[in-house]
């Protein structure tokens, strides 16, 4: 039985709009997919394959390195047959789909379909723009979330990605997916100029739209993108996830990240980057080393999985990941470590997060 709740279609009367809910199938997939690659001996192998069929987008945020680093590409759709084949090459339960902008790809509605009739657990990230005409074309599952990007209130966000009116569209577009019966996360990336309080407020003011959670992750200095003052160091992000994720002003906030993560953001705990749990399949192909560094594009998704790579990138190895702190390659870091710490394990039960799957796919 699907967890989720079943609210009115356009045209029917408005009722209030109840909380979508991550299935528990999610975590027992996931958790038995850890204990059966642990069993088989696997030090490596990937919890979420991320997908980016496309690299165009509707948008141009300041902050985005992808559609400057792939421009010579953008007009590149990614084959339905291809993108399938990634996924089922990696053969992770999540897949998280990105870009660009995925709801410009002309036939995503075939991929993320097949997925999940397949039963993968898809996350599709969109800036809310073109959602609405999605709805038609992608029936609510549990097997698939929408993932809209929002980096503050209004004020904020339009300036974040750069244009005027984009945040009203995203907010009716959740509240739209939401009445559909959709199950919605948000996606925030925090940046030097971002506004605690106005992050607040925009969290509390989606978690009572209903939205299943709150993703959240400081961006990554990308050299592509054009203001790299945006970009926070290891210790300005350590300093505002502080400020932000106080307890004593989070009250009904709900932060989809697992609890160690956040505070692995705040500096109260040090993990070594496990990217090679999310491999990033492109138009390209696959990015090696890591979603954030593409120093190279490779076919074979195994070319990931070798230990001399790992021996060359990470905090302390390469100059690049001196200021990474992004949950594609730490808050799955957290999860491998909880598998082997019962209190770790403990502190994820007690917070509810492991029986909500742990991870976030954004
Ligand atoms: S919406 Fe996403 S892909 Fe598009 S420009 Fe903004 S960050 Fe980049
Ligand atoms: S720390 Fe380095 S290798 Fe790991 S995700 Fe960040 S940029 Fe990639």
């Amino acid at each position: 039985m699907t967890q989720l709740e079943v609210h009115p279609g356009p045209g029917e009367e408005q009722e209030p709009v109840g909380r979508s809910r991550r299935p528990l199938e999610l975590s027992v997939r996931l958790g038995w997919y850890i204990l059966k690659n642990r069993i088989k001996g696997r030090k490596r192998f990937p919890l979420v394959t991320m997908l980016e069929p496309l690299e165009m987008c509707n948008l141009a945020c300041i902050g985005c390195g992808r559609i400057r680093e792939y421009k010579s590409v953008l007009d590149k759709m990614m084959p339905v047959d291809e993108a399938l084949s990634a996924v089922r090459e990696s053969g992770a339960p999540i897949v998280s789909i990105a870009g660009g902008e995925p709801t410009i790809h002309p036939r995503i509605d075939e991929i993320i379909n097949t997925l999940v009739s397949e039963k993968y657990f898809v996350f599709c990230c969109t800036n809310g723009l073109l959602l609405e005409r999605m709805l038609d074309k992608i029936p609510p599952s549990k097997y698939f979330c929408w993932v809209v990007h929002m980096d503050g209130m209004e004020e904020k966000h339009d300036e974040s990605v750069a244009r005027k009116g984009v945040f009203k569209r995203a907010v009716q577009g959740i509240d739209l997916a939401l009445r559909r019966g959709y199950r919605v996360c948000t996606n925030t990336t925090i940046f030097r100029n971002s506004d605690v309080d106005d992050l607040r407020e925009m969290f509390r003011m989606v978690g009572n739209t209903g939205v299943e959670g709150s993703m959240i992750s400081p961006g990554y200095d990308f050299e592509d993108a054009p203001d790299q003052d945006l970009f926070l160091t290891r210790r300005e992000s350590r300093s505002i996830f502080q400020k932000l994720l106080d307890p004593a002003h989070t009250e009904g906030i709900k932060f989809y990240n697992n609890p160690l993560y956040l505070n692995f953001l705040k500096g109260d705990r040090e993990y070594q980057c496990t990217a090679w749990s999310n491999p990033t399949y492109t138009v390209m192909g696959w990015r090696k080393p890591c979603y954030p560094l593409a120093d190279e594009h490779v076919r074979n998704v195994q070319e990931l999985y070798d230990s001399s790579l790992w021996e060359r990138y990470g905090v302390g190895k390469d100059p690049r990941c001196a200021n990474c702190m992004m949950h594609c390659g730490f808050e799955s870091a957290t999860i491998f470590q909880a598998v082997t710490t019962p209190k770790d394990w403990a502190t994820l039960i007690k917070s509810g997060a492991a029986h909500k799957g742990g991870i976030t796919a954004g």
